[in-house]
């Protein structure tokens, strides 16, 4: 009885805490820079994590030739995943804890209303091509592992180790930072004695691209690209390969994607719930802000919560409309995204946040 008392009191107070957690405006005032955009639905429009600057200004490219949104969005992500600096996605991305690159993507196509997936793919630099040939060459929506390599090799796609030398040296600063009491040791001299703990708890690193794309006609697609949270058990599948936790897109009403803790957006499949808010009339930002507070109220476990309750990690969604409007938000500020509306350049504005940090 006491340990339930206890239960509801904690869950009230945390239901005020984030019912009163302060919704941040962005510095670059994203609502009236959508709603400006809304008065004229005219035009194209890529939307994407931050790292994609140069992906939105390629799909933009593409847009603007005539290519079909989907076709845009995945060689947009395509330079990212062979970026060898960007650690989070394709190639040169941090690997699973054997020190093997496994790949996560999905694509979605709003005017044929399909979309697939693979998950922990190795060897495949583009698993967002293979993701799309999934949803052209075949009647299913997900291949995972061996598979889905197979599926790729009997589809022409190269095989190559993905391992780059900065992502194979993260890996073993890992490893060796693990446990005093393994026999990976980091290095170190004669003095030391407590060889391999951590001089800092570390944040692992994460991150993905997910870029989802509008054509001035008022058609939308999307893909999600990555290597996923990095040293995980091999075999770890995320959010990004699943439809309506890392992408997910309705011609009718816009799209979503999501990057962040992967196992979060697949609890709460956050990316269909932004669409369906988006559907009921909710602007990309406020539909992305009630996905943050569903996962912030959905998570329960001590171990994923800060002393005052409040999840002790991030979550970012990206959202866009039929409309043309778009927004991002995230759990925790100091988040942008990137944005190309078919003029100039692709630009970062801020993105919402349900806590400042
Ligand atoms: N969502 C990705 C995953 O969990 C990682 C990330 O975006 O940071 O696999």
């Amino acid at each position: 009885m006491k340990e339930e008392q206890n239960t509801r009191r904690s869950f009230l107070s945390r239901a005020a805490l984030l019912g009163a957690a302060a919704v941040l405006t962005p510095r670059d005032a994203v609502f009236g820079h959508a709603v400006r955009q809304s008065a004229s639905s005219n035009f194209p429009l890529a939307v994407s994590s931050a790292n994609g600057l140069g992906a939105t200004a390629k799909a933009m490219e593409l847009l603007s030739s005539g290519a079909d949104t989907l076709d845009a969005a995945v060689a947009g992500v395509g330079l990212v995943e062979d970026d060898p600096n960007d650690n989070t996605v394709g190639y040169g991305g941090l690997p699973n804890e054997d020190g093997v690159v496994e790949l996560d993507s999905c694509v979605m196509h709003g005017p044929s209303g399909r979309g697939a997936g693979v998950a922990a793919l190795r060897n495949i630099r583009h698993p967002s091509q293979v993701a799309r040939v999934v949803m052209t060459r075949t009647d299913h929506v997900l291949l995972v592992g061996e598979g889905a390599l197979r599926f790729a090799r009997a589809h022409g796609f190269k095989e190559e180790d993905l391992l780059t030398q900065a992502s194979r040296e993260a890996w073993l600063r890992w490893k060796e930072s693990l446990s005093t009491s393994d026999d990976w040791l980091p290095p170190h001299d004669m003095d030391t004695r407590d060889i391999g703990m951590r001089a800092l708890p570390r944040e692992r690193p994460t991150g993905t691209i997910t870029c989802l794309v509008r054509s001035a006609g008022g058609d939308i697609s999307g893909c999600t690209t990555t290597s996923g949270l990095a040293f995980k058990i091999p075999g770890r599948v995320g959010d990004s390969p699943i439809l309506g936790a890392g992408l997910y897109v309705d011609n009718e009403v816009g799209a979503a994607g999501s990057t962040g803790r992967g196992e979060a957006n697949l609890l709460s499949l956050a990316s269909a719930i932004i669409v369906e808010r988006m559907r009921a009339g909710d602007h990309p930002t406020d539909a992305c802000l009630y996905a943050c507070k569903r996962v912030a109220a959905q998570t329960k476990m001590r171990r994923l919560l800060d002393e005052r309750g409040r999840p002790a990690f991030n979550v970012r969604y990206y959202a866009l409309n039929k409309r043309g409007e778009h927004g991002s938000a995230s759990i925790w500020s100091g988040g942008s995204y990137a944005v190309h509306t078919g003029e100039g350049e692709s630009r970062l504005l801020d993105s919402a946040a349900l806590f400042e940090r």
